[in-house]
C-alpha cells in the first residue's frame, strides 16, 4: 500500500459547487421533461411504459443529489450526543448486509477492547460510514473481505475501513472527494466530499491509502470523549 493523500478539505469555490448541482439537477430534469413530452404525444403507447421507468429513475437521482446535499448542513449544537461508536459502526454493518451478500462480501469487524465514546450528531457519522462501506462494497465486482477495524487511543480513535477491490489508480487519486467525481455509472461523486465534511464537522480527520487494483484504505479519525 502506498498512501497517495491526506485530504486538507476546503470546499474551495462555493459558485463551482453551485454550478455543478444546478448541472447535475439540470440533466435529469431535462430527460424528465422530454420522456414526459414523449408520453403526452401518444398516452396508450407501450412505451410508456418503458419511460416510466426512466422518470422514476432520474426522480431518484435528483432525489440522491439533493438528499446528500442535504447533510452539508452544519450539525445543530443540540443535536451532538455522546455516542458509542461500536454501536454505531454495527448499526450499519448490519444495514449493509444485504448488500454485501449481493456482491459476495463479507465484512469483519476487528473492534477495540475498549469501546469508545464519541460526541457527534449520530445521523450524520452514520452516513460517514455508510457512505465509506459502501464504497468499499461496490469496488468488489469479485467479492472479497471488507474489515473494519477501531484503535482507541489516548484522545482519539482511529477507524479503519480496509477493501479487496480495484483501489484506486494515481490518476484519479486526487480527484476523489472532488464534488461530482465519480467512475462509476449511476454515482453522483457527491459520498466521499459530503463525508470529509461530516468527519470535519466532528474535528476529524480522514485519508485514503489506495493503489490500483491493490484495494483500499479509508483512515477516519475522530475525537473520543470517553472509554468503556
Ligand atoms: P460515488 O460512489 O457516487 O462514485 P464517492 O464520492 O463515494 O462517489 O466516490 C467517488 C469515487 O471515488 C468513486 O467513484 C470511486 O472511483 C472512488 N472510490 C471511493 N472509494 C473507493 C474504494 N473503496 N475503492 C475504489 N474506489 C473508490
Ligand atoms: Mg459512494
Amino acid at each position: 500500500y502506498r498512501e497517495l493523500l491526506t485530504y486538507s478539505g476546503n470546499l474551495s469555490v462555493i459558485g463551482e459547487l453551485a454550478a455543478g448541482v444546478a448541472h447535475e439537477i439540470r440533466n435529469p430534469l431535462t430527460s424528465l421533461r422530454g420522456f414526459i413530452q414523449l408520453m403526452r404525444i401518444n398516452e396508450s403507447r407501450p412505451k410508456n411504459i418503458e419511460y416510466l421507468e426512466l422518470i422514476l429513475s432520474e426522480i431518484d437521482r435528483i432525489n440522491s443529489i439533493v438528499g446528500e446535499f442535504l447533510l452539508l448542513s452544519k450539525p445543530k449544537k443540540m443535536d451532538m450526543e455522546e455516542k458509542d461508536l461500536h454501536v454505531i459502526l454495527s448499526d450499519i454493518i448490519t444495514l449493509l448486509s444485504t448488500q454485501a451478500i449481493l456482491y459476495n462480501v463479507e465484512i469483519i469487524k476487528k473492534f477495540h477492547a475498549q469501546r469508545p465514546i464519541i460526541i457527534c450528531e449520530e445521523n450524520k457519522i452514520k452516513q460517514v460510514f455508510i457512505n465509506i462501506i459502501k464504497n468499499a462494497i461496490e469496488s468488489m465486482k469479485q467479492g472479497g473481505q471488507i474489515v473494519v477495524e477501531t484503535r482507541t487511543l489516548s484522545n482519539f480513535v482511529l477507524i479503519r475501513v480496509m477493501d479487496q477491490g480495484c483501489g484506486i489508480s494515481s490518476e484519479y487519486i486526487n480527484k476523489v472527494g472532488q464534488a461530482f467525481f465519480t467512475t462509476k455509472d449511476k454515482g453522483t461523486g457527491l459520498g466521499i466530499m459530503v463525508s470529509l465534511n461530516i468527519v470535519q464537522y466532528h474535528k476529524g480527520h480522514m485519508k485514503f491509502i489506495s493503489h490500483k487494483n491493490q484495494g483500499t484504505i479509508v483512515e477516519i479519525q475522530l475525537p473520543i470523549q470517553s472509554c468503556r
